[in-house]
């Protein structure tokens, strides 16, 4: 027994712990008196019976983060130790690349602190109240720098879920070091990456691996849909007779044709919405050989599932009917609402309405810098199916 305070959860919510998930909902708290938001409380069950240690939010949905199933004593030591483990577990799965997340929240046992890298500039995101206070902080970054030695630390900011945890609001920027932009390679492909310019710094580094695995089967004319800063677009260039990137976003797309500099390659970037341009262009009777769709994620929440299936399914119906047979499709969802499942019938529906044979070269999901742990399903969120044409 330690002197934290106590928090009572439901059967329900005990269950769950049990389970091996880490998330009480506030509407399986039986008690939580007096706790002051961002405490590090000792977990009960309705016996009074120790289920672990966890973070508690006074105003998330989700109450209670458990971080251990043990007594913890000093969030600060245990911030230390787990970054130290989260820097090693990078060692053993990350290769081929200087920009990885070397901290993903409930992946690391860390809930609430993101940390990114691009090469000597590390990117940082605080997202819970416990990981807000002042010693969390202050022992997240001494740790960092610790062991990293970054040419500089950038904090991002997400507004709205600081507004969902009440906490005070921040401006983005440099909270260590002088260093804020940098350039980085991945999979021997280089990209710049400026923390604190555009609408939203960062890559998607969940999708390296599917760059390096879609970059295997791509030849041909290429289109990237939903290109962004040219990630896909980039890997397949060397693989391709001629490549075009989609995307909505002019700032993304100046950042994509820097990139294209940087590797000495020539792609066209067109700014459009992706889903007039598929039907304009299938429509046209344009045909390619490789297409990688990665939309954003249409399910934001279970409620509006059937719509995103009917998004996905029609941006997949346009590339099956413009791939020309032996094509490649490297199609992506990152919402977690669409499951495994559901995105493969989507996606199979969308092969029978175009009338192709489609054969599944491979079945993926984030890279594995972002861990996804086994009893928490919340954790795996992207899917990424690589389909060959056959007819
Ligand atoms: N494939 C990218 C990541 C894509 S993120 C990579 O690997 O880096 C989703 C992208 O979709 C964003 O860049 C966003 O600007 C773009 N987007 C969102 N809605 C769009 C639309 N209707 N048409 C075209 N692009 C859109």
């Amino acid at each position: 027994m330690n002197a934290l305070p106590a928090v009572r959860v439901s059967n329900r919510g005990a269950a769950r712990l049990r389970g091996g998930h880490v998330w009480v909902y506030r509407s399986d708290l039986v008690s939580a008196d007096r706790i002051p938001p961002g405490a590090l409380v000792q977990v009960v069950d309705p016996k009074g019976k120790p289920l672990g240690t966890a973070l508690y939010s006074s105003s998330s949905q989700i109450a209670i983060r458990l971080v251990s199933t043990r007594a913890v004593e000093d969030l600060a030591t245990l911030i230390r130790e787990r970054i130290r483990n989260a820097i090693a577990y990078r060692k053993m799965v990350v290769r081929h690349t200087d920009a990885y997340r070397l901290i993903f929240s409930e992946g690391d046992f860390l809930p609430g602190l993101i940390v990114d890298r691009y090469n000597d500039v590390l990117s940082l995101q605080i997202l819970t109240q416990a990981m807000d206070s002042e010693p969390a902080r202050q022992a997240a970054l001494a740790e960092l720098q610790d062991q990293l030695r970054p040419g500089g630390i950038i904090e991002r900011v997400d507004a709205r879920v600081r507004e969902l945890e009440q906490l005070p609001t921040r401006e983005p920027g440099l909270i260590a070091g002088e260093k804020s932009s940098t350039t980085f390679t991945m999979n021997g492909i280089k990209f710049h990456y400026a923390g604190l310019e555009g609408q939203k710094t960062g890559s998607f580094l969940d999708q390296r691996e599917n760059y390096a695995a879609a970059a295997q089967y791509a030849h041909g004319e290429a289109l990237d849909v939903f290109c962004y800063q040219g990630g896909f677009a980039l890997h397949l260039a060397p693989k391709c007779s001629a490549v075009t990137g989609v995307d909505s976003s002019r700032p993304a797309l100046e950042v994509a044709d820097q990139n294209a500099a940087l590797n000495g390659r020539e792609i066209e970037w067109i700014e459009a919405n992706a889903f007039d341009l598929l039907k304009d262009y299938s429509a046209a009777g344009r045909q390619y050989d490789t297409i990688v769709l990665d939309p954003p994620a249409f399910a934001k929440t279970r409620k509006n599932l059937d719509t995103a299936l009917r998004g996905y399914k029609e941006l997949n119906l346009r590339a099956f009917k413009m791939l020309r047979p032996g094509g490649i499709l490297a199609t992506c969802t990152c919402s977690y609402h669409v499951g495994q499942s559901d995105f493969l019938s989507t996606i199979s529906e969308a092969a029978v309405d175009a009338h192709r044979t489609v054969r599944i070269l491979e079945v993926r999901s984030q890279a594995k810098d972002h861990p996804a742990l086994l009893n928490v399903p919340e954790t795996s969120y992207l899917k990424c199916l690589i389909c060959h044409v056959s007819g």
